[in-house]
């Protein structure tokens, strides 16, 4: 051989040798990460995608980019990032919604929300209001009730599309009241809550992140919370026991996920990183002062959120089955 291919062939493999150190050493993540919000900008979705993405990126060393991708009922964007490269580099907000409802109201539905995702951890538990605006003739939940009884026809509720949890938890709403009111469905509770404020929609079903100011500033009545106990965030807002509808008892959740076969390295820190944002004393603060429930060490675990969503879809499949055919082509805004 001779001196010059000799040298060449040392060179070639010094090179390959300083690629295979590269790869080796070129932590995930290397660039940003994009983390898909179902829904409109503005909602609790996005709200809670924001205050924990913004945790998370300082935890990774790169950006948590939010990119709102709305539509039936956000199983547009959980269809998409359900379907990206799995490298970590795409993740998802879904909740009760996307990952608990949509099997039964979709039947021809692309993922399986079971089967189809990598669990990262469950981000905040959402209780469920019923609010009203601000000209509804009515103050308290019975005053609510016997109006929609007696007009329902006249009266309009805004949701977040077909599978959305203010779908859903209205669905079950107007099924235990008998009442059978108009239903608009927006791109996310931002807007439809930019529609009641205005008093253009009469009624929704809605998580409280979204809420909390506008109860606060008097911009729309709070009829009553569904959980057993009140809010902190919102101590004066009775609970539906305690306003006369003890049986409409309902809350929802939002969780990170990532695409099915996402590897390990970057499972393992983007678990890591939720985690950390979960126990930082500013994000709980945020979160909290918004009515959020913050899962403990136990409860934000991959398989702790595996486990919800099997029980998630099992639980909606029968109660909104019925529903699913009268649900269908309801219009957009
Ligand atoms: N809260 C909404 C829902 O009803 C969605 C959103 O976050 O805008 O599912």
């Amino acid at each position: 051989m001779s001196r010059r291919r000799m040298l060449r062939m040392a060179g070639a493999a010094a090179l390959a040798l300083a690629a295979q150190i590269h790869a080796a050493s070129a932590a995930w993540p290397e660039k940003s990460v994009t983390l898909v919000v179902p829904f409109a900008a503005g909602g609790p979705t996005d709200i809670i995608a924001r205050i924990v993405g913004e945790h998370m990126a300082r935890t990774l060393g790169q950006s948590v980019v939010i990119e709102n991708v709305a539509g039936a009922g956000g199983t547009t964007g959980i269809t998409r990032a359900s379907q990206a490269k799995p490298d970590g580099y795409t993740i998802m907000m879904g909740h009760m919604g996307t990952h608990g409802a949509a099997p039964a109201l979709y039947p021809n539905l692309k993922y399986n929300p079971a089967k189809d995702f990598t669990p990262i951890g469950l981000a905040a538990g959402t209780p469920i209001l019923i609010v009203a605006k601000k000209a509804f003739p009515a103050d308290d939940l019975k005053g609510f009730i016997a109006y929609l009884k007696a007009n329902g026809d006249k009266v309009s509720e805004a949701h977040a599309g077909v599978g959305s949890v203010s779908h859903t938890t209205c669905t079950l709403l107007q099924s235990q009241l008998g009442s059978k009111t108009a239903r608009v469905a927006y791109r996310g509770t931002g807007p439809a809550l930019n529609d009641l404020v205005a008093g253009q929609v009469d009624f929704g079903c809605d998580q409280i992140v979204n809420l909390v100011p506008q109860i606060q500033g008097g911009n729309i009545k709070a009829l009553a919370i569904a959980t057993p106990e009140r809010s902190p965030a919102l101590p004066n807002v009775p609970t539906t026991k305690e306003a006369g509808l003890p049986e409409y008892q309902v809350s929802a959740w939002n969780a990170v996920f990532a695409p099915k076969d996402t590897p390990k390295e970057a499972v393992d820190k983007l678990v890591g990183a939720l985690d950390k944002a979960l126990d930082d004393e500013g994000t709980r603060k945020r979160l909290l002062d918004l009515g959020s429930v913050i899962p403990d060490k136990t409860g934000r675990t991959p398989a702790a959120l595996q486990k919800l969503v099997e029980s998630e879809v099992a639980r909606w499949m029968p109660v909104l089955k019925d529903a699913a055919a009268a649900a269908q082509g309801q219009p957009t805004k």
